[in-house]
């Protein structure tokens, strides 16, 4: 076992200490971070192990992990949030990363029961039992409240100068900021977009209806309004300018494209097949969020795969018929 450890670092506070922490007792570390297609990651990260002085890796996580969010074997959080499940995910790369740059352990951020899903101590021996990282996980916060982990067992990591920090208040992780001279310590945030009720809406509404192959169709889970006209095809509609320009940008191949030609209003992007009815349904939704329409008939121009033609379209959609197709 060598003195090398792969971090898990989130860019935020808990991780940066725990780094810290290690680096302060001369560890070497190699930091990794995960993308998933929910913005699971903060952009910080990088910034945070460039002070730190470490290497740092940001993996994006494959079309297997929508397998997890779909069916996870210990349940999900408020929104569809499978914190264990995806904690195991992760601590996989990170072991895949260890083995990688030639590391004896990974280290991890965590502090005992700040968390109530997933970081609890049944929830780490889960982790490890099912990653293969028995006794390999160092947790410098919480560790003296832990079993001691086996670079603590064998003096590599030095088990006195770790933590006993428990809970969800951040009063002792603070008093630590200051001690290393971290100035403004970031708020916590899971900059998870599964953890949002509302979120796992739209994740829900496309396993349900097999729109889910496509890592794009979870991206686009952030952008704009998201309407169901059919089990088979669904409308998103850009919210402002900046997402008319995502949409018109993204415009994925298979998708109907429709922007207002003599008025101004959203953009909308159909996906599923573009038969007359939809593209009609859609462009009354766009008409529906228009706040001024034009003294003539409204036009819509639809652009799928080189089609190019413009709709006009009569009357916008009512709310009562508007409402029960909103996905949020
Ligand atoms: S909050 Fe999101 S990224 Fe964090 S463990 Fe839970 S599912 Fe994973």
């Amino acid at each position: 076992m060598n003195r090398k450890g792969v971090i898990l670092l989130s860019g935020g506070l808990d991780s940066t200490l725990a780094a810290k922490i290690l680096l302060r007792q001369g560890v070497e570390l190699e930091a990794i971070n995960f993308q998933t297609m929910f913005g699971c990651c903060k952009d910080d990260a990088r910034q945070v192990a460039h002070e730190l002085g470490v290497r740092f890796t940001m993996i994006p996580v494959g079309m297997d992990y929508l397998e997890l969010v779909k069916n996870p074997k210990h349940g999900v959080g408020k929104g569809i949030n499978p914190c264990v499940d995806c904690r195991s995910y992760m601590f996989r790369l990170a072991k895949k990363m260890m083995q990688t740059v030639g590391a004896s352990f990974v280290v991890s951020g965590e502090v005992l029961g700040q968390r109530p899903m997933s970081q609890r101590s049944d929830c780490f021996e889960t982790i490890e039992k099912e990653t293969g990282l028995a006794g390999l996980i160092v947790r410098p916060l919480s560790a003296k409240l832990l079993e001691p982990s086996l670079p603590e067992k064998e003096g590599i990591v030095d088990r006195e100068r770790l933590y006993d920090i428990a809970g969800r208040s951040r009063a002792r992780l603070l008093k630590l900021a200051k001690e290393f001279g971290i100035e403004n310590p970031p708020q916590p945030s899971t900059g998870c977009a599964l953890t949002e009720p509302e979120f796992a809406k739209k994740v829900r509404d496309l396993f349900q209806h097999g729109q889910d192959g496509e890592r794009w169709q979870f991206e686009i889970l952030k952008v704009g309004r998201h309407l169901r006209i059919d089990p088979g095809a669904k409308v998103i509609l850009g919210r402002e300018l900046s997402e008319n320009e995502y949409l018109e940008y993204l415009h994925p191949k298979g998708t109907t494209l429709m922007t207002p030609v003599n008025f101004a209003g959203p953009t909308a992007l159909l996906i599923g097949p573009g038969t007359f009815e939809r593209l009609e349904a859609a462009g009354r939704m766009i008409l529906s969020y228009t706040k001024h329409l034009p003294g003539e008939t409204p036009q819509i121009r639809w652009e799928n795969e080189g089609s190019n033609r413009i709709l006009e379209i009569g009357s916008a959609l009512a709310e009562a018929d508007l409402a029960p197709l909103r996905i949020t």
